[in-house]
C-alpha cells in the first residue's frame, strides 16, 4: 500500500494538499497535524465530503514526534511514497516582536525545523518518492539584495552545512540589527524560503546518487492564497494553491523533469537564479 504524508495539514493550502492528493493519489493520505485536537477535526471534515485521510501527529519542532512517526510508519508501511513539507510560520507585518526574534523562530520552523524532518524521514523514502517543499514567491533568489550572498545560494556546490552555516549568520545578523548591512533582506520569512528553495536543489544532487531509484523533490510556490498565513488576502482558493503541489507529489515514475526545480503555481519551471517570474503571485 502506499502512502502520502502532509505536514501541517489541519488548514490552509495544507489542508488542500490533503484534499487534492485524497483525490487523486492511490493510496493512504496522512494528515498529519502538531495539534491532535485541529488534526482530528480537519480529518472529520474531509470524511464528510467523503475522503478517506488517516491522521497522525507531527510536530516538526519536534524530534520525539518527529521519531514516533518515524516509527509508526516503519511499522505500518514500511516506507514513504509522498512526503510533503508544508508546515510553516510567518509573522504578521504588524508583529511587534524584535526582528531578531522573528528571525530565530522563523528560520527554526521553516527551514531547521523542515531540514530536521527530512532528516528523520528521507530514510524510509521508498524508489520513486516523491517530496514536495512550500517554498514561496518570496523564496526566490532574488529576493535576496546582496551579490556576495547570492553567489553562495546559488553555488552549484553548496552543501547542507554551508547552507544552514548561512542561516544561523542570517539569525546572528539580525539579532545585532545588521541584517541589511550584510545583504539579506528585511524578511526573515523570505530568507526562510530562500533556504528551503536552496535546499532543494541540495537534496535533489543527494538523491541522483542515491541508491534508490527515481527520487524527485521539488521545490513549490503555491500562489497568493486565502489561507490564515496572509489573513485572507490572497485571492487564490486552497484547492487552487494545492494545485501545483499535487502535480508534483504526483509525477510519474522516472519522469524526466522537473527534478530539483524550482516550480511555480502555475506549474512552470521557473529559473531560481536568473528568474523572470510568471507574474508577482
Ligand atoms: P497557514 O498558516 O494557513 O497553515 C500553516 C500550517 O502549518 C498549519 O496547519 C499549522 O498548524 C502548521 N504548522 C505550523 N507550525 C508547525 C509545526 N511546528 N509542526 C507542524 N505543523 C505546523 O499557512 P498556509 O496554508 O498559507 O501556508 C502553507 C505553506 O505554503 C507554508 O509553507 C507557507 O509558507 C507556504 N506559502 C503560502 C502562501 C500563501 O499565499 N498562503 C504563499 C507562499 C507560500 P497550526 O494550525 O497548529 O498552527
Amino acid at each position: 500500500m502506499k502512502v502520502a504524508i502532509v505536514t501541517g495539514g489541519n488548514k490552509g493550502i495544507g489542508y488542500g494538499i490533503v484534499k487534492g492528493l485524497c483525490e487523486k493519489f492511490n493510496g493512504t493520505v496522512y494528515l498529519t497535524a502538531r495539534n491532535v485536537g485541529r488534526g482530528e477535526a480537519a480529518v472529520a471534515e474531509l470524511k464528510k465530503l467523503g475522503l478517506k485521510p488517516k491522521f497522525h501527529q507531527l510536530d516538526i519542532t519536534d524530534q520525539n514526534s518527529l521519531d514516533t512517526f518515524y516509527d509508526y510508519m516503519k511499522k505500518e508501511y514500511g516506507g514513504i511514497d509522498v512526503l510533503v513539507n508544508n508546515a510553516a510560520i510567518a509573522y504578521k507585518v504588524t508583529a511587534t516582536e524584535p526582528f531578531g526574534e522573528q528571525a530565530k523562530n522563523t528560520l527554526h520552523v521553516n527551514y531547521f525545523s523542515l531540514l530536521n524532518a527530512c532528516h528523520t524521514l528521507f530514510p524510509l523514502l521508498n524508489p520513486h518518492a516523491r517530496v514536495v517543499n512550500l517554498s514561496s514567491s518570496a523564496g526566490h533568489l532574488a529576493r535576496i539584495p546582496g551579490q556576495k550572498l547570492k553567489k553562495k545560494l546559488s553555488s552549484p556546490t553548496l552543501t547542507e552545512d554551508q547552507l544552514s552555516d548561512l542561516m544561523k549568520q542570517f539569525i546572528e545578523s539580525a539579532t545585532e540589527g545588521k541584517h541589511q548591512q550584510d545583504g539579506w533582506p528585511n524578511s526573515a520569512y523570505s530568507v526562510s524560503k530562500v533556504a528551503v528553495s536552496a535546499l532543494t536543489f541540495i537534496q535533489q544532487h543527494a538523491f541522483d546518487a542515491d541508491p534508490r531509484e527515481d527520487l524527485v523533490v521539488n521545490a513549490v510556490h503555491p500562489g497568493y492564497v486565502d489561507t490564515d498565513m496572509t489573513s485572507h488576502k490572497g485571492p487564490l482558493t486552497i484547492e487552487e494553491g494545492a494545485d501545483a503541489a499535487v502535480y508534483l507529489a504526483l509525477l510519474p515514475i522516472n519522469v524526466k523533469s522537473p527534478r530539483g526545480c524550482y516550480v511555480w503555481s502555475n506549474r512552470d519551471i521557473v529559473d531560481w537564479v536568473k528568474g523572470p517570474t510568471p507574474g508577482p503571485y
